[in-house]
């Protein structure tokens, strides 16, 4: 029996990864439930899956977890703050980690599940933007075994071959990862008709259901800068040897190409069940509640354009992020988070989410090093932001 934390259990992510759960009751167990305040959110996802604890991120929120454990009569012991999170990622409740916190507030429970050698299905790609290095070396010391559940990471790790059966992939024989992006809500748009645009249109996915920061990071592209980042820690693969492919369908999840001219694809229906199971399950292949693709069905025909870059610089700030290494994709990271939030709460437009990154980015200081220095610098690109805001008001 696998014993699996879902870290970000009330998220869209955490549902899709209970969803899977709930289909193998013998096979699978969801042993710790982690939440960021949602209580009564919580506390229901206990009543059903009955997990040994749970955890809420909010300490203030402690007594209220415990309290609503108890009103429905559970068993399961309460938790609150980052430092029991990260205990309980690491400890003898869980063998298995679905990292599905939003944002770089993921970064120390993955770490911790990683230090611990446990299978981690990871979801939280910014982890891996912030201290990807960091958090690459310390599964390799640890014999941590991550398999990707972003959809696109997903296919890269199905389509490349094994290297040593704890996740890691041979990219010996490598020529080229392709990243598929459907484009977003505002595909096809000039970056002038951008400056307007709402929330509401921004968080309207044409193709994927799924939490308001990384829906806004597919509306600007960023999302697709951030997967590339994480593609390159993942499989070890340097930034001009990966692409990137506007595919509107999402039915192709990304490419492999190899030395030989063969490229090879993961293709499905647009349901993150799939590759949550593929984490889940990994050697073997389980149900997700995922039907078949049917290509006909699906309007018989699969699109391709190359990215706008003019219209979206967020990827083309994310590229110049990795490629300039320290602590910039750190601050690439933190400046987007802060900036998706002001978008989000209407203090600022979409076009400025862009230029608060790319301003922060000039700003950043360039040091890397230790994780210290990374969350200093995530700190500091924060603040960076939060000024600019502030001046332009
Ligand atoms: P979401 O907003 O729907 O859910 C976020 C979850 O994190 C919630 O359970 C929330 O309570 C929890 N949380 C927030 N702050 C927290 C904190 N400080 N401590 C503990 N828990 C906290 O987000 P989502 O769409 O599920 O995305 C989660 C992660 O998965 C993100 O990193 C995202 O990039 C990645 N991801 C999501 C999808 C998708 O389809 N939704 C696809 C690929 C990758
Ligand atoms: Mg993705």
């Amino acid at each position: 029996m696998r014993r699996v934390a879902v870290l970000g259990a009330t998220g869209s992510i955490g549902a899709s990864a209970l969803d899977v759960i709930a289909r193998h009751p013998g096979r699978l167990h969801a042993s710790v439930l982690v939440a960021g305040r949602n209580v009564e959110a919580l506390a229901d996802l206990c009543a059903r899956f009955r997990p040994e604890h749970a955890a809420i991120a909010n300490p203030a929120c402690f007594g209220a977890l415990r309290d609503a454990l108890r009103a429905r009569g559970l068993a399961t012991q309460a938790h609150a703050g980052d430092d029991a999170i990260d205990a309980l990622a690491a400890g003898d409740a869980c063998d298995t980690v679905v990292a599905a916190i939003v944002g770089a507030a993921g970064l120390s429970s993955t770490l911790a599940a990683v230090r611990a050698g446990k299978r981690i299905a990871l979801a939280n790609k910014e982890s891996l933007v912030m201290a990807g290095e960091l958090v690459m070396a310390a599964a390799r010391a640890s014999d941590a075994c991550i398999v990707p559940v972003d959809s696109e990471h997903n296919a890269i790790f199905q389509c490349l071959p094994a290297q040593g059966d704890r996740g890691a992939r041979d990219v010996s024989g490598l020529r080229r990862l392709v990243l598929t992006a459907s484009g977003g809500p505002f595909r096809g748009r000039t970056r002038e008709s951008l400056r307007e645009v709402t929330p509401e249109q921004a968080i309207a996915h044409p193709r994927w259901s799924m939490g308001p920061k990384i829906s806004v990071d597919s509306a600007s592209l960023m999302n697709k800068g951030l997967e590339v980042i994480e593609a390159h820690h993942l499989f070890g693969v340097a930034a001009d040897r990966i692409d990137v492919l506007v595919h509107p369908q999402s039915l192709v999840h990304s490419l492999v190409e190899f030395v030989d001219g063969s490229t090879l694809a993961q293709l499905g229906l647009p349901d993150m069940r799939t590759a949550l199971a593929v984490g889940l399950g990994w050697p073997d292949r389980i149900e997700s509640g995922v039907g078949g693709l049917d290509l006909v069905a699906q309007g018989g025909r699969l699109d391709f354009e190359p990215p706008d870059l003019e219209a979206f610089p967020c990827l083309r700030l994310a590229f110049a992020a990795l490629r300039a290494g320290g602590d910039a994709p750190a601050v690439l990271n933190a400046a987007n988070e802060a900036a998706v939030e002001a978008f989000l709460a209407r203090r600022v437009g979409f076009l400025d989410i862009a230029s608060l990154v790319e301003s922060a980015l000039a700003a950043r200081g360039g040091e890397a090093g230790d994780l210290d220095a990374l969350r200093r610098a995530d700190a500091r690109a924060r603040e960076h932001v939060a000024d600019a805001i502030a001046r332009a008001a």
